[in-house]
């Protein structure tokens, strides 16, 4: 209620509506004590007036890039351009897209933009390791460049945070403020200074990659495809908890390698350190997989953090044995990264390797990943959550 003095009086001005439409807010008010009439009054509302958000063109495959090029009534011909402008020549601006015409150009750029921006820190190991820090809305995702014996890997986030909550992870403990885009996935593979050098990427990062499904599909086929980057499937692995519905598709239209975050043969031990083996079990995982040949080109692998006195017992290799018989697989015994908060301990390297030997004994391809970039928070979700907590612990 308002009280509006004009030469005749007191009015009484009682706001009795608010409508928003397009950037405007409609205000409905009655004058009480001289007109009783009804008015509106039109404000701008700065919020919605501000300038939308362009939309990101990474990402886009052929359909999604002819539907944006006949929506702007431009020749077919120029969503195949700016396919090459992004994937091939990865082009930062639409101002680069110089085989497009001018007139063209900036009819794209009054609601598109390219979608890449550079990494706003990095933090860098003495063994060569670079942990990048992107921002992503409010939060920052992960990436990691490991330069190792010829290869030159990136490990990917998928999303921001996680909801999955695994005990011994960092990012579980920030919780989970959304999935990337496409966008978002492949800008960091484009936007490393070391795009160029790549040899591999992994999704290991932070988030479930089959939580984020239809993206990381949309990703996947960028990366792969011809009109893309034209990498082949089997230097790109993804790494999952094994949500099944995700895993299926993914097995059925991706021929990408897969890993499995495993930790522990056995079901309720497992429970204890990864929630979602109540949904989705590992017997049920397991058995997804057998239905896949990774014989030939496509390789499994399971992922297996070694925990002190919890999991590397010998009752952990004959249930691993028994649970992964009839897979063609490798596991990889990864050391932990201690993180705030979680008591668990890693188990030393010289048991490590007796569970390694004992692994192979059984006929099971086991292999300890070399522990990178301790010096930079290497486990996932330490350096985003001390970046977001701003710890200044990044060496810029
Ligand atoms: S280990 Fe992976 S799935 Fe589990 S909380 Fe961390 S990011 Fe999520």
């Amino acid at each position: 209620m308002f009280l509006s003095a004009n030469q005749r009086g007191i009015n009484i001005l009682i706001i009795w509506d608010l409508q928003f439409s397009n950037g405007i807010i409609c205000v409905k008010i009655i004058c009480v004590n001289s007109c009783h009439s009804q008015t509106f009054l039109k404000i701008n509302n700065p919020s919605k007036s501000r300038k939308m958000d362009k939309i990101k063109l990474l990402g886009k495959n052929p359909d999604e890039l002819k539907a944006i090029v006949s929506g702007l009534g431009l020749p077919a011909f120029t969503a195949k351009q700016l396919a090459d402008w992004l994937y091939r020549k990865k082009v930062t601006s639409i101002g680069q897209m110089t085989n497009i015409s001018l007139q063209n150009r900036k009819k794209i750029s009054e609601n598109f933009e390219v979608g890449a921006s550079a990494p706003e820190e990095v933090a860098t190991s003495s063994d060569g390791t670079k942990k990048y820090l992107f921002k992503a809305g409010n939060s920052y995702i992960e990436s990691v460049f490991i330069p190792e014996d010829g290869r030159a890997t990136l490990c990917v986030s998928s999303q921001i945070g996680c909801k999955m909550n695994c005990l011994f992870c960092m990012t579980g403990k920030q919780g989970f403020s959304g999935n990337l885009p496409a966008a978002g996935i492949l800008n960091q593979i484009q936007s490393v200074p070391e795009s160029d050098k790549l040899t591999n990427i992994v999704f290991m990062g932070m988030g479930e990659p089959f939580d984020n499904t239809a993206e990381l599909l949309k990703v996947l086929e960028i990366l792969t495809a011809d009109y893309g980057y034209a990498w082949s499937p089997k230097r790109i692995t993804v790494s999952s908890i094994g949500i099944i519905p995700g895993l299926k598709e993914f097995l059925q239209k991706s021929s990408c390698n897969l890993a499995i975050s495993l930790h522990t043969p056995f079901a309720s031990e497992r429970l204890s350190l990864m929630p979602a083996e109540k949904a989705f079990p590992i017997q049920e995982v397991v058995n997804e997989i057998k239905k896949y040949d990774f014989s030939k080109q496509r390789r499994v692998s399971f992922e297996y953090t070694m925990f002190k006195g919890v999991n590397d017992k010998p009752r952990h290799i004959s249930g691993l044995s028994r649970l992964l018989s009839g897979i063609e697989c490798r596991i990889n015994l990864i050391r932990f990264h201690a993180i705030p908060g979680v008591s668990l301990e890693g188990t030393p390297l010289p048991e490590m390797e007796k569970f390694r030997d004992q692994l192979i004994a059984k006929g099971i391809m086991t292999t300890i990943r070399k522990s990178r970039g301790e010096d930079i928070l290497a486990a996932c979700g330490l350096l985003s959550t001390a970046r977001k907590n701003n710890i200044n612990c990044i060496q810029k």
